[in-house]
């Protein structure tokens, strides 16, 4: 027997026990007037109502009525009334209590549809709080569906996209028995909100031009709310669209201004290696060198042409970045097979730092490998470089939200707080180092340059003199 059955048969006997209750009280023991009887069986009728509903009290009412005319109206002991009175008291009690209860009932409704609207309402706001925070298209995406689960309890909720026939699911279940043909069939022709079993299909639209589908599984929403969750999904599509579309308008402008102070910075940049390849080949030219001394001024030629060499082809991937000319090529990528790769592809870095790698398993992040790769790798070696020989690099991975936090962490120099910000512009060098370890000052700006066309962020937090931790976030793939 369902749990629902048990309640109503226990309410159903617990109704008849208390007007028999009530009955016998009166009949047996105390002896009261009818209408006192009237009033005592008109406030059980109304308990009913107010606590389980209109059916409970229409029959327990015409039931009082029966037992009030039996035991209570004379003579008692048949249902036969003698005063004609007493039929006006008869037919007064049943229609008092059945319009009481239909009274209570509809308190009762109102009570529930408003606080239906009010859990509707919380739910309206809480979804667009979440997806009005995110700017970025890619983010958004993947936030919609985990907002609308989340708002709604759904089960399974899928976003699909007719622009590149994107999908995005989010909940305990997935939804894998609609066809993408169907989908896209479904959003082409929905011109409003659909309930179909399980499922709620909302349409989404720009203006009249519609441009996905929402589904939410196993939960019940009013058409109205449907609708207005639908308005929320597509309004903040559009609006990241909007503000992706601005940004990129100021891109075009800001890469114009970026490569004249690009060509300004490299001009500086390769004065130096150049003057002492110049200082060291005249001095060589000269003739007039030991044997020994030639050795040294051959060997800074070799080295500051390999910084020059290093410091060229890093403006150049720069310059790319720079004015977006790189293709990247989005795929969902496992962070430990990316960390795994990127520790292969530099595996000196370990030779002197024991490196940990703590990953949970099967953690997706929406990334181009050979790029992400590279940040991880040059993160790596940063660690390495700028921590003394023998301590430890700890490479870590969690999911925030919507998504990935991938950190790496030394025990190395530190960095300034005040330029903390400053060692991602390109060609900056900490004080403490530009003097010692050698390096370009562009590995963190090129970092910062591919996590941003990701749709990510690049941070550090640092003390100096105990180590530094960088975090790579970028979108969470599923
Ligand atoms: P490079 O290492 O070639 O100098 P980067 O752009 O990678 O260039 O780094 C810029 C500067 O940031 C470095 O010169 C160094 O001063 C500082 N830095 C980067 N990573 C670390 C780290 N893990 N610990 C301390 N300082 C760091």
């Amino acid at each position: 027997m369902n749990s629902r059955r048990t309640v109503a048969i226990t309410r159903w006997v617990l109704s008849i026990c208390a007007l028999a209750g009530i009955v016998l009280v009166f009949h047996a023991w105390v002896h009261v007037n009818p209408t006192t009887v009237a009033l005592a069986l008109l406030l059980l009728i109304l308990i009913l109502a107010a606590e389980w509903g209109l059916r409970y009290a229409i029959v327990i009412s015409v039931a009082a009525t029966a037992c009030y005319n039996f035991f209570f109206l004379p003579p008692a002991g048949t249902f036969t009334i003698a005063d004609p009175q007493n039929w006006l008291a008869l037919f007064a009690f049943l229609t008092t209590s059945i319009i009481a209860s239909r009274l209570s009932q509809r308190a009762r409704d109102e009570a529930n549809d408003a606080r239906a609207h009010q859990r509707e309402l919380e739910m309206l706001f809480r979804i667009s709080r979440e997806l009005l925070q995110s700017d970025s298209v890619a983010t958004l995406l993947t936030l919609v569906p985990a907002a609308v689960a989340g708002a709604t309890d759904a089960a399974a909720v899928m976003l699909y996209l007719l622009d590149g026939e994107r999908l995005y699911q989010a909940g305990n279940d997935r939804i894998s028995d609609i066809e993408l043909p169907h989908l896209r069939k479904l959003a082409l022709s929905l011109s409003g909100t659909r309930t179909d079993g399980d499922d709620v299909q909302i349409p989404l639209r720009t203006g009249v031009r519609p441009t996905g589908l929402l589904i939410v599984r196993q939960v019940r929403l009013s058409p109205e709310t449907a609708e207005a969750i639908g308005g929320i999904v597509s309004i903040s599509i559009d609006r990241a669209q909007a503000l992706e579309g601005v940004a990129r308008g100021e891109a075009v402008k800001e890469s114009e201004r970026l490569r004249t102070l690009m060509m300004d910075s490299i001009t500086h940049e390769l004065r130096t290696p150049l003057t002492s390849i110049k200082g060291a080949a005249t001095a060589l030219l000269a003739q007039k060198v030991s044997e020994e001394d030639s050795l040294e001024l051959l060997s800074i030629i070799n080295e500051e042409s390999d910084r020059l060499n290093r410091l060229v082809s890093e403006a150049a991937e720069m310059a790319q970045l720079d004015t977006q000319q790189v293709q990247m090529h989005f795929e969902s990528v496992e962070v430990g097979e990316l960390i795994a790769n990127a520790r292969e592809s530099c595996s000196w870095a370990e030779e002197q730092h024991p490196t940990t790698v703590e990953v949970p398993h099967d953690l997706r992040v929406r990334a181009d490998r050979t790029f992400l790769q590279k940040v991880i790798c040059n993160l790596l070696e940063n660690g390495a470089k700028y921590s003394k020989a023998g301590t430890p690099i700890t490479l870590s991975a969690e999911a925030v939200n919507g998504s990935v936090a991938i950190s790496v962490a030394d025990r190395g120099v530190g960095i300034d707080a005040s330029e903390q910000s400053l060692i991602f512009e390109r060609f900056y060098r900490a004080r403490s180092q530009s003097n010692g370890t050698s390096g370009t000052g562009m590995g963190l700006a090129i970092s910062r340059a591919i996590v941003l066309a990701h749709g990510g962020d690049i941070k550090v937090t640092s003390q100096v003199g105990h180590g530094s931790v960088f975090t790579v976030t970028l979108p969470r793939s599923e």
